[in-house]
């Protein structure tokens, strides 16, 4: 089919074209209105109709494939793997289901997932949405105030999580950080459901902590049916960093995130039932909601669900699934496959890999030699894609189900069917039309199926964050800068926002300096994120002490750099920790006190720092280039 008239067709008469798609999933009751505009920007998609998000990823597979593959666990880190059918992950998440309901979750509560890779994660999101509750998962990355913030945040009835993760082999603990968590929140849950894996011994909090297995085995032959919600009912929040430090609740609906799923398993990755999906990332992101958990088990696939790094037992590790498990798609991250291109490229040849059809790369910019390097290794289609968590599934990319098309190296592709992508000059606010004129990402409203309905209980917060209105209509911002070429193919050139994107994790800077300036000894900080060969970027803050004596010397600044980073650990997580903190006396300012954070950022990255006419205190520039000439 012709991709250009498919997208024209999406955008010019955007209610047939849904309707056509909204065939791919089940409805209980069919929509009456695609889609009501009446409250721009907000949207509703499929008003009227009852769907479920479980029905359409595991109960309507029974009738066709009950005994394929559904959940392929593997985990490297305790040496295990477990293969469930549909119908054997049907009476899990059954189970599951049963369990909560026990726990007092009805539909609309909250219930929030803090869990490694474990099968019982993939249990609990699918439990949730059969019953009508909204899960939220939290990154087992975060630590114990990420955590608060956000179950004071989503006011969770019951969380869900596990004793301990494991990395390298070593466990990870989660529920001394969990229970510091709820401390620290204003909101307390009501129960506390503990999967116990034997990793890190706990005390149970008498009263709030349930076994998860003790549980379990009441509820062994438990029935609980689907319950049937309106298609904008929301079915999960995750929560994603923006500009100021509190993180926002990404609302997504299920009747158009089912059909927006769909329709992307079928036209952009290429997935048919009784086929292998294994997307490398973790349930904590956006990647993980749509592409391990949702999207190819909407499609009948079964997904690989990897708990373990890249590079053990060795660098052969993920290929060897592909052939084992003869996995058709494949989903991963520039910086996963950088790791990769450090170990032996022998490990790429061990493997018979024709089963894979493309891999899709997403989350960060895909640089040219990484590209083609995997692209040589594997002799397959190198599939970039851009997206955020609002949206959910692709803005861009090669709609190869449509209409095969090229890829060009450094281009995630073209704008996607659903998507009216505009570039927008930022202090005009005009459109710009012109081949390679660089300007800011933004889709014309409303935005298709599948995006975020609204910031989790706060309309306005997602009006003000997101859109612009100009000439009645109304513009979402991704805050990523972009130019398309003459092709219609568009390069993405890095956030607009204080925005960072590290090894694909997006970060706050904000969020890391509210941090950093909680220890006693900082007066100040700033941090930007820095070029970075393996990571895309690393975070790099520039701190000014309260007490520098005895900071001359260079092991007192290294103690302190140290206990810096541990703030950041026990506060956000590891994820969240800088590569360096260095000291200074000043930070660049303009005369009226607005740092200079794209100044500093140049700085940093050993880059000229451009125009300089409004800063108060060039000296302090000189600081930060001595520091990072000296590094
Ligand atoms: P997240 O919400 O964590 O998925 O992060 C979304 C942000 O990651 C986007 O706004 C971009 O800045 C960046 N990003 C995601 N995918 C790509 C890509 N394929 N190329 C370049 N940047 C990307």
């Amino acid at each position: 089919m012709d991709f250009q008239a498919f997208h024209r067709r999406s955008i010019e008469e955007p209610e047939a074209f849904w309707a056509e798609q909204a065939k791919l999933i089940d409805w209980q009751k069919p929509f009456e209105q695609v889609r009501d505009y009446s409250r721009p920007p907000l949207v509703d998609w499929f008003v009227g109709g009852q769907t479920n998000l479980c029905h359409n990823a595991v109960d309507r597979h029974l009738k066709t494939q009950a005994d394929a593959k559904a959940l392929i666990w593997v985990s490297t880190e305790v040496d295990k793997e477990v293969v469930y059918s549909f119908r054997e992950l049907h009476a899990e998440v059954q189970r599951m289901a049963a369990m909560l309901l026990e726990l007092g979750v009805g539909k609309g509560d909250r219930v929030l997932i803090y869990m490694p890779m474990i099968a019982e994660a993939c249990f609990a999101m699918l439990a949730c949405a059969r019953i009508g509750a909204i899960h939220s998962v939290v990154f087992g990355g975060f630590a114990s105030h990420s955590l608060a913030s956000r179950i004071d945040n989503a006011t969770p009835k019951v969380i869900v999580s596990a004793d301990a993760g494991s990395r390298s082999g070593k466990s990870v603990p989660y529920k001394g950080l969990l229970d510091e968590a709820i401390q620290l929140a204003t909101h307390k849950p009501a129960k506390v459901l503990m999967v116990n894996r034997g990793l890190a011994p706990y005390t149970p909090v008498a009263g709030r902590d349930e076994d998860y297995a003790a549980l379990r085995a009441k509820h062994m032959d438990t029935q609980v049916p689907c319950t049937w919600v309106e298609a904008t009912h929301p079915s999960y929040t995750l929560y994603t960093s923006g500009t100021t430090g509190t993180p926002k609740g990404v609302q997504r609906d299920t009747g158009g995130y089912a059909v927006a799923l769909a329709a992307s398993m079928k036209h952009i990755f290429l997935g048919k039932p009784g086929e292998t999906y294994f997307s490398t990332s973790d349930i904590g992101w956006v990647v993980g909601h749509s592409y391990i958990i949702y999207g190819p088990l909407i499609a009948g696939m079964a997904t690989i669900m990897y708990e373990g790094l890249p590079t053990r037992p060795d660098g052969g590790i993920w290929w060897s699934l592909v052939e084992k498990y003869k996995v058709t798609s494949m989903f991963s991250a520039p910086t996963a496959v950088r790791v990769l291109k450090k170990q032996d490229p022998a490990y790429l040849k061990k493997y018979d890999l024709s089963s894979l059809r493309a891999l899709f790369l997403a989350g960060e910019p895909l640089d040219e030699p990484t590209a083609k390097w995997i692209a040589d290794a594997l002799g397959r289609p190198i599939i970039d894609n851009y997206w955020q968590t609002e949206t959910g599934w692709p803005i861009l990319t090669i709609c190869n189900g449509i209409e095969p098309a090229p890829s060009k190296f450094g281009s995630p592709g073209k704008a996607v069917y659903g998507y009216d992508v505009k570039l927008v000059n930022e202090s005009t606010g005009e459109e710009m039309k012109g081949a390679d004129e660089k300007g800011v990402v933004m889709i014309e409203g409303p935005l298709p199926p599948g995006c975020m309905q609204t910031v989790w209980q706060d309309d306005a917060r997602f009006v003000k964050t997101y859109w612009t209105q100009a000439n009645g209509r109304w513009l979402y911002s991704t805050f990523d800068w972009g130019i398309r070429d003459q092709d219609g193919y568009y390069f993405i050139l890095g956030r607009t926002d204080d925005v960072i994107n590290v090894a694909g994790h997006r970060l706050g800077t904000r969020e890391i300096e509210e941090s950093i300036s909680s220890h006693p000894n900082v007066a100040e900080v700033a941090v930007v994120g820095v070029a970075d060969n393996l990571k895309g970027q690393v975070a790099m803050a520039f701190a000014i002490p309260k007490d520098a004596s005895g900071l001359d010397d260079p092991a007192a600044r290294l103690k302190l750099e140290g206990e810096i980073m541990k703030v950041v650990d026990g506060q956000l997580g590891a994820v969240a920790r800088p590569s360096r903190v260095l000291f200074v006396t000043a930070l660049p300012k303009t005369r009226s006190g607005k740092l200079l954070r794209r100044a500093l950022q140049a700085v940093a990255e050993g880059r000229d720092p451009g125009d300089l006419t409004t800063i108060e205190d060039p000296s302090a520039l000189q600081q930060v280039k001595a520091l990072v000439a000296a590094k």
